[in-house]
């Protein structure tokens, strides 16, 4: 028996215990719902596995009239207003896999009033067509889930997401949320810009996973790591994300050969088999999911017990995002990244082969060298991941692998000091490529034209190799000892943090160089 459907006089406690059967809110989550059912406009970030959708379902259903929920992927259309209509909700969606005569009876519906939620694809929501009938019906909202598929900076760019700055030209009275599981600082500001938020509120949860254990390891024996990460993992559920569809395609084959129930997923399969093998994944028990990046959005299986990289992500965020699909019910889960040296090279070949605008390749190039700080820190991961949201955690976490088992690290402060005087002297304007040139004494043509041979920090630098230089590069970036000039030229700058280094009254502990290449065994030492 379906549950009474509210009345528009219900409060959002009373729709959410009778209509959704949930005893209480969590989070955030009343706040925003009180704010929107006011008429306000909001920015919701919050992640995976937060409760974003009963934020707009509940307005949805206590203000008068229909929400138009803008959604990007057709799956996961279908799986919420299946869900809403078994609550009694009445809710439909209008998308490219329905038939015209379907298709017209729900705009027929909408046109009567006669719909609580409608889920569109925003290009079927930008058509003249659509926006007419729109012109003519009773809004109670609009809810663009998704919202980071706004950013041609973010990971998964849509290009009708940044149309939709129409809704708020053409209804202006409709309070407007953007709602998203991943966004940094820039892709914050550009989805506000972009949508109009900038009168709204902004509600922020944290982006802290806790019962996630986050591990990133050089790649040494990628075959032997995973298979030692999976037998640790013994008939769980998890997913497994390559960068190719080949390297998919071997992976999972190598795995069903060792007696693991592991299926492949990318767009070059056709669709059949895709949703043959996402629907086994839900359903089944211990299914891992061998899969390029084209699996996982909007995927809503709680008990994934892993997700491993078996290269690199593209971002952090991107990282988030997919980690992210770990453990949605709480319960602990591990991720694992396994990075190589080629990886990262392929990936800056990438940006620098990209006919992309110069800014925009300093912003992907920032993107990156804040991953790869990730990858090399010898911090808390969780705290160096969170702060990349703009969020402190004060503590370590004691559930990452820097934490379960700090790393070999050195007293650095020797060589950090070269670095941070080699950065001021050559004027805070150049990038590391440069800056490691003048540290290993390389008379080049730059070097010699600048006449950063006759500095002081020439060539003081030649007891380690560039490769090492690059990593302690990265590691004092993403300590905030130096800062990257993404928006500028990538250039290094000094921050107020390396002060008390530079003037020797602290400290600096580096991660002793692991390197991607199996140590040599004996003592034949550099
Ligand atoms: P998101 O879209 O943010 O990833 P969902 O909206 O899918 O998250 O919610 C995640 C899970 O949490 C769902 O199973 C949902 O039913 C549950 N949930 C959300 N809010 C509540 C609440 N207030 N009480 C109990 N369960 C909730
Ligand atoms: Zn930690």
């Amino acid at each position: 028996m379906p549950a009474p459907v509210a009345s528009s006089d219900s409060t959002p406690l009373q729709v959410l215990r009778h209509v959704f059967g949930y005893e209480a809110f969590r989070g955030r989550q009343e706040d925003i719902v009180d704010h929107v059912v006011a008429g306000g406009d909001a920015l919701v970030l919050m992640p995976t596995g937060g409760g974003k959708s009963l934020c707009y379902q509940v307005p949805a259903l206590v203000r008068p009239g229909t929400a138009i929920v803008v959604s990007p992927l057709i799956a996961l259309m279908h799986d919420q207003v299946q869900a809403l209509r078994q609550l009694g909700v009445k809710a439909a969606m209008l998308n490219s896999s329905l038939a015209p005569g379907e298709a017209r009876k729900v705009e027929r519906a909408l046109a009567m009033g006669e719909l609580d939620l409608l889920y569109v694809a925003p290009e079927r929501l930008l058509t003249d067509g659509f926006l007419t009938l729109l012109d003519g019906a009773r809004l109670s909202l609009f809810a663009i889930d998704e919202a980071h598929c706004v950013s041609q900076w973010g990971h998964d760019f849509r290009p009708e997401y940044r149309q939709l700055t129409v809704l708020h030209e053409r209804f202006p009275g409709v309070p407007r949320m953007a709602l998203t599981a991943t966004a940094d600082g820039p892709t914050r500001r550009e989805i506000v810009d972009r949508l109009a938020l900038g009168e709204g509120r902004i509600f922020l949860s944290s982006f802290d996973r806790p019962n996630i254990r986050y591990r990133i390891t050089p790649k040494s024996n990628p075959r032997a790591q995973l298979k030692a990460f999976l037998d640790a993992h013994d008939s769980e559920a998890g997913i497994i994300y390559c960068m190719s569809r080949a390297k998919v395609d071997a992976t999972a084959e190598m795995l069903a050969t060792e007696g693991r129930t592991a299926l492949p997923y990318h767009a070059g399969l056709d669709a059949d088999t895709r949703a043959r093998h996402q629907d086994r994944f839900l359903k089944e028990e211990g299914v891992v999911m061998v899969a390029t990046i084209a699996f996982g959005m909007g995927i809503d299986k709680p008990d994934v017990r892993f997700v491993v990289h078996l290269d690199l992500p593209k971002s952090i965020e991107a990282y988030y995002q997919e980690t992210g699909r770990a453990g949605r019910d709480g319960l602990p889960s591990e991720a694992l990244l396994l990075y190589g040296v080629e990886d990262v090279a392929k990936l800056i070949q990438f940006v620098e082969a990209s006919d992309a605008p110069e800014a925009r390749k300093r912003v992907e190039r920032g993107k990156l060298d804040a991953l790869l700080g990730l990858c090399e820190t010898a911090q808390c991961r969780r705290q160096v991941l969170l702060k990349y949201f703009e969020e402190d955690l004060d503590e370590p976490c004691g559930n990452c692998d820097t934490c379960l088992d700090p790393p070999r690290t050195f007293d650095g402060t020797e060589a950090a000091r070269k670095l941070l005087s080699c950065v001021y002297r050559t004027g805070e304007r150049f990038g590391a490529g440069h800056v490691i040139d003048v540290l290993l004494g390389e008379a080049n043509e730059k070097v010699l034209k600048f006449g950063h041979d006759k500095l002081s920090t020439f060539g003081i630098g030649k007891d380690f190799s560039r490769d090492e230089w690059r990593a302690m590069v990265r590691q004092m970036v993403a300590m905030g000892h130096l800062w990257v000039d993404t928006e500028g030229h990538g250039s290094l700058g000094l921050t107020e943090k390396c002060r008390p280094v530079l003037r020797g009254e602290q400290k600096v502990e580096l991660k002793a160089e692991q390197r991607a290449r199996p140590a040599r065994s004996g003592g034949n030492g550099r």
